[in-house]
């Protein structure tokens, strides 16, 4: 059952994570946009790591305020995006109930549906969409092959790794980095990165 201290306690440690690794993805964010990736994260996730978990009733309700959150604390591209992300995630995963892997992956796939919805990048374009959707199709393999709902967070962090890696050899066409034209390329996309920590994330505390 995911609980809104479960749920809590993923966004706590993400917050964490991305506390560790702001200069990193600032880096990442220098090299081929403004270099704000990980201030931007940040603010954005201290913001949503400030919220009681008490003060909501189920754990999509928590969620979709994280969103809300993120969309209003987070200056950049990515704010909206991880905001569409996290509400997507509250208005799809039931409030009770156990949970299998067939229900994360549409979870997963209705957040990535969101993305896209707002940001209009396709497969390829070099950003966190080429992340969450690997991501995403590893956790639909895991459930067509009946595996169990820890399994198939594991496969999508996996498959979140291996889309994060892709972005390197791509030609960015979405975003900031899409002015670099082919300087782009050679680079790892900052949101595919923030990205991949996100659901190693989830793997580590929900499953
Ligand atoms: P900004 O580019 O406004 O400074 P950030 O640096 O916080 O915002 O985030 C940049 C990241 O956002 C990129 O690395 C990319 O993964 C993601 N991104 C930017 N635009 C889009 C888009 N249209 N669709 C999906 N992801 C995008
Ligand atoms: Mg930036
Ligand atoms: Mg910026």
């Amino acid at each position: 059952e995911l609980s809104t201290q479960l749920v809590s306690t993923w966004l706590k440690d993400y917050a964490d994570v991305i506390n560790e690794n702001t200069n990193y993805l600032t880096d990442l964010d220098r090299q081929i946009g403004d270099a704000d990736h990980g201030s931007n994260m940040s603010r954005g996730m201290a913001a949503v790591a400030a919220l009681d978990p008490t003060t909501f009733p189920d754990a999509p309700a928590l969620l979709k305020k994280a969103g809300m959150t993120l969309v209003s604390t987070v200056g950049g591209a990515s704010g909206p995006l991880y905001g569409t992300f996290f509400l997507r995630l509250g208005t799809s995963l039931p409030a009770a109930g156990q949970l299998d892997a067939a229900t994360l992956a549409a979870a997963m796939k209705a957040g990535l549906d969101g993305i896209v919805a707002r940001g209009k990048a396709s497969l390829g374009d070099k950003t966190l969409v080429d992340c969450l959707s690997s991501a995403v199709d590893a956790a639909q393999k895991a459930a067509n092959e009946g595996k169990s709902f820890a399994e198939a967070l594991a496969a999508a962090s996996k498959g979140a790794d291996e889309g994060r890696d892709a972005t390197v050899d791509m030609i960015a066409r979405r975003g900031r980095a899409s002015y670099l034209g082919e300087r782009s390329k050679g680079h790892l996309d900052p949101g595919a990165a923030s990205m991949a920590m996100l659901i190693d994330s989830a793997a580590r505390t929900l499953a």
